[in-house]
Order: C-alpha cells, then sequence, then structure tokens
C-alpha cells in the first residue's frame, strides 16, 4: 500500500513503468470486472446520492484501493461525475498521485492506533480546502484497534455533510458490525478468467511485448483472479524471459506452477480406477518436477476442496481457486461420495508422514496412488453391503490396508492401537455437550476449542455426528475426533459434514444471551440516568459473576 502512497512511480530498467501502475485504472469504465457495483455507485453519485461511507471488501490486488480513489475522484472532480476526467483536473491529478489537500490515505496496517484515529478526526473538523468533499480513504481497515474504532465510530454516525470516509479492507469479519452497518458494503469479486485474459492481451498488444495466448492463460490462473497480481507476474515473467516470445513452457518453467487442474483430473482418473492411466498421470506431473512432497500437499488441497466447495463461496479471502477449477470441482464433487473423500484425505495424511521414511519417495506415491484405488472399492462395498462380518477376502484384503496404513510399523502399531484402546466405564455421549465434557475429560483441548467455536451441530443420533463448520475449524478435526471417539467407546462413530447451516454454536448460544441482556440493560432506567450523567457511555460488555 504504502507503495502507492508516494507521487511516483518505480521505474524498471527494460519497461518505462510497472504495468500495475501503468495501467491502473483511472476512472469507472476503466475498471474490470466489477460492472454492477461500478454502475450502482456512479448512478448514485450522479443522482446526488452519496453515502457518509464506503467499504470495499475482496482479495488482495483485486481493486479496492483503485476503487477508493476513483469515488474520490467522481466526489471531487471539477468535471463533475457525468464528465470524470481522467487525471486532468487539478482533483483527480492529485488524488491518483495521493497527495490531494482534502484527500486523507491511511494505511490501518500501520495505524492501528486510537491516537491516529484522534488525529484523523481532529483534521475532519474543518472543512475541504480546494475540493467539495473532505475524504478519508482508510486501506486494510480492519487493522483498527477496538479503541479506535470506538472513537471513529462517532464521526461515523453523524459526520460532518463535507466529510466521508472510504475503506478497503480483506476481512471484512474482524470489522465491528456497528462500523459495518454505518457504511455503503460492496464486495468485490473476482475477476473471472476470460475478462482477466482479455485485458492481459490487449495490454500485451499495447506494450508490444510478444506473449503467447497459452502463456497469458497460465498467468491469468497463477493469479488467481487478482488484477494486480496477474499484472506483475506479467512484468516478470517478460523480464525474465529477456525479450523472446514468452511461451507456456516459459511461464510454466519461471513460476514452477503445476496446474491444479492436472491434479483435479488425477482425482477423476483414480475414481474410475484405470491403474495405467493414474501412473502416467503421475509421471507426467513428476516429470514437469513436481516434488513427492509437494503433490501430497497439493493433492490434500484438492481433496479440501472437492469435500467442501459447498461451503466455499469463490469470492471469500481465503480461498484461492480460480473460476475454471471451481466449476471442475463442483462438478466433480457432486459425482464423489464425501465418505471416499473422507477415507483419501485420511490416508493421504498418513502417506505424507511415511514419505521421509522410504529411500525413493516416488515409489510411494505411485503405490500412494494404486491403494487409493482399493480403498475406495473398499468403501463402496462397506455400504451396500453393511454387514461389517462378512469377511470377503477382498474385504479383508482392504481392512488390513486401511487399518495398516504406515507399512514400516504395521504389525507393532496395531497392537499399540489394541493397547490403547482405553476401558473406559463406557460413559456415554449422547449429545454435544457429552462429548464437550468428555474432551474437557481427557484432557482433548483442541477439540473442545473447535466443538465449541467452529463447529455447528446439524445432528446428533447413535454414532453418527452431522456437522457444518467455519473456515477456523482445525483440518485435522475429523480425524482427530474419530481417532479419539473410537478410544473412548470402542466403536467407530461417523462424522459427516452437512451443507445444512446446522444449529448455532455454542459460543454463539453465549453471545447470543448476552446481547440480550446488554440490549436489556440499556432499556433500563439505571442505564438511562448514567446516561445523563456520562452522555457518551457506551456498554460494550457484560461479564459474569464468578459466585454466579
Ligand atoms: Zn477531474
Amino acid at each position: 500500500m504504502s507503495f502507492f502512497q508516494v507521487g511516483w512511480s518505480p521505474v524498471m530498467k527494460n519497461y518505462s513503468k510497472i504495468l500495475a501502475l501503468k495501467y491502473r485504472p483511472q476512472t469507472f469504465k476503466q475498471l474490470i470486472g466489477q460492472d454492477e457495483i461500478s454502475n450502482s455507485i456512479y448512478n448514485a453519485i450522479k443522482n446526488k446520492i452519496t453515502a457518509n461511507a464506503y467499504l470495499f471488501t475482496g482479495i488482495r490486488g483485486i481493486g479496492k484501493t483503485t476503487f477508493a480513489r476513483i469515488v474520490a475522484k467522481a466526489l471531487n472532480c471539477e468535471s463533475a461525475i457525468n464528465n470524470m476526467c481522467e487525471n486532468n483536473c487539478s482533483n483527480c491529478l492529485d488524488i491518483t498521485n495521493s497527495n490531494h489537500i482534502d484527500v486523507l490515505e491511511m494505511d490501518a496496517a500501520s495505524k492501528t492506533g486510537v491516537d491516529d484515529v484522534r488525529e484523523l478526526i481532529e483534521f475532519s473538523r474543518y472543512p475541504p480546502t480546494v475540493a467539495k468533499f473532505k475524504i478519508f480513504i482508510i486501506d486494510e481497515v480492519h487493522m483498527l484497534s477496538k479503541q479506535a474504532f470506538n472513537a471513529l465510530l462517532k464521526t461515523l454516525e453523524e459526520p460532518p455533510e463535507y466529510l466521508k470516509f472510504i475503506f478497503a479492507t480483506t476481512e471484512v469479519k474482524k470489522i465491528p458490525i456497528t462500523v459495518i452497518s454505518r457504511c455503503q458494503r460492496y464486495d468485490l469479486s473476482r475477476i473471472n478468467s476470460e475478462e482477466l485474459f482479455n485485458y492481459l492481451k490487449n495490454i500485451t498488444i499495447k506494450e508490444k511485448r510478444s506473449v503467447e495466448d497459452s502463456a497469458i492463460k497460465l498467468i491469468v490462473k497463477i493469479s488467481e483472479g487478482s488484477v494486480r497480481d496477474a499484472l506483475s507476474l506479467l512484468d516478470r515473467a517478460t523480464i525474465s524471459n529477456s525479450g523472446e516470445t514468452l511461451t507456456f513452457e516459459s511461464v510454466q518453467k519461471i513460476f514452477g506452477y503445476v496446474d491444479r487442474s492436472s491434479y483435479i483430473d488425477l482425482l477423476q482418473i483414480i475414481f474410475l480406477g484405470d491403474e495405467k492411466k493414474i501412473i502416467n498421470h503421475y509421471r507426467k506431473l513428476y516429470n514437469s518436477g513436481v516434488e513427492p512432497n509437494l503433490f501430497l500437499n497439493d493433492f490434500m488441497e484438492i481433496l479440501y476442496y472437492v469435500k467442501n466447495i459447498s461451503f466455499i463461496e469463490n469470492a471469500g479471502t481465503n480461498f484461492s481457486l480460480n473460476d475454471s477449477d471451481f466449476k471442475k470441482i463442483t462438478s466433480l464433487s457432486q459425482k464423489l461420495e464425501p465418505s471416499d473423500i473422507l477415507l483419501f484425505w485420511e490416508f493421504t495424511l498418513k502417506t505424507l508422514k511415511e514419505i521421509n521414511l522410504v529411500g525413493n519417495p516416488n515409489i510411494l506415491i505411485e503405490m500412494f496412488l494404486i491403494q487409493l484405488t482399493y480403498l475406495k472399492k473398499k468403501n463402496i462395498i462397506k455400504t451396500n453391503n453393511k454387514n461389517y462380518n462378512n469377511n470377503s477376502p477382498l474385504e479383508k484384503l482392504d481392512e488390513k490396508i486401511v487399518k495398516n496404513n504406515n507399512a514400516i510399523n504395521q504389525i507393532k502399531n496395531f497392537k499399540q492401537e489394541e493397547e490403547k484402546i482405553e476401558k473406559t466405564n463406557n460413559k456415554e455421549i449422547k449429545n454435544l455437550e457429552d462429548l464437550i465434557e468428555m474432551c474437557l475429560d481427557k484432557k482433548e483441548m483442541q477439540l473442545k476449542y473447535d466443538l465449541e467455536n467452529n463447529v455447528n451441530l446439524v445432528s446428533f443420533s447413535n454414532m453418527n455426528i452431522e456437522i457444518a463448520f467455519n473456515e477456523k475449524l482445525n483440518k485435522n478435526f475429523v480425524k482427530d475426533l474419530s481417532e479419539k471417539l473410537y478410544h473412548w467407546t470402542k466403536n467407530r462413530w461417523l462424522i459427516s459434514f452437512s451443507k445444512e447451516k446446522g444449529s448455532i454454536s455454542e459460543k454463539e448460544k453465549l453471545m447470543k444471551l448476552k446481547e440480550e441482556i446488554i440490549e436489556k440493560y440499556k432499556k433500563s432506567s439505571d442505564y438511562k440516568n448514567l446516561q445523563e450523567v456520562i452522555p457518551d457511555i457506551e456498554l460494550i460488555d457484560i461479564k459474569k459473576k464468578e459466585d454466579d
């Protein structure tokens, strides 16, 4: 951010200006991929309907600060929004260069404190010097401290007519709801691949850089919908390629990139069960330079996406999928059994732990992939034939694969496993509360924490737990909980994810109760009396008495 705050443009050796700066959109028309939002803001300002505060959210490099500056220009341009100039009036020019006297940019990542905000508020007491509005642009606003937000709130509630706030954030959840509710909020989405491709293609033509279409497509893919990333990758790739035509292969080499979609394809092939194809596909990946360790990690990531794609909004901040992968995974996930995916997940994790035990990890991976197809067959038998005592030879073989994932210590492990099963007095676990209590008893604090904070219960019946969850859930949660439940109860529990939202978590229940009490107290005469004595008092929290 501070990079852009100064009024100069970095110069690179071979090219006059960094692309991301040179092609930074200056007007609504130049913005790409956010038509709906820019139209709605444009029309509102044109009709003289302006918000006191604008809030732009979205992943990094998607144009939040660019948007903020364009809105600032739209509000302050001498030619007004209808004829908004690109940079011709002094207001627009100064805003572009971040040195407009009435438009203050602040990076909350470096100025988080209440004093910084107080300074800002002090500055807001005076009307603008040259422009129509005084505007505060606060980037990464979620970084402000709680006190800083509180200090800001008052001005935000009743700002002078000449004052506007424009906030940008990558993590909207960290902003107090009281602040969000006073802003006009716009969630910027990732730029879709086609649009980004056309945009980059045009730039390569304008810049007379020779780049193959397939190379541009790969850059689009790697940038995952962020315009800034795409432009800077294009810069880096063309510079390291020293003037020659940039090809798909050279981009792949420069960024050491293995297509995520080839992992998705691999998973699909595994489910079809053709061993020869599986091995060929993996060898291709290996030859393109992917390390076995990295392979497993990437493979796990794909499993995660396939399992949870329905909970992932592609515009969210924590997940990075381009839209074609998103579609591919969505369609694959509809064809696959969730229990298969969970089984694969568990097995991949075990293989990852074992990978350094073998001399040739490459062989391990090939065997791992073959084993996956057997795991899948086994799972089908299990689902089709609920009679677990039916020990067909194949069933036995596969049972062994599941139980003894650790190829080296299999016998030892198996024994330990048996010994480890605790002879609990069969304390029954009948509901979520029982389970949380059990975790407390057994000092499984991570599980307890997740159950209380990150899990919403959908159903809890006989050894069958269905949950929804949030993105903070520990990635080993299901595995850990299954293992513990097995040790505690000597039974295999089925833990599954649900698409339903589930009931509210234990923590949310408490929060809700708290809010209700706060609201009730705020209406009481006690509180009103207090307010008369201290007018700007605000009740923000309550605590349970110890002896309650
Ligand atoms: Zn202007």
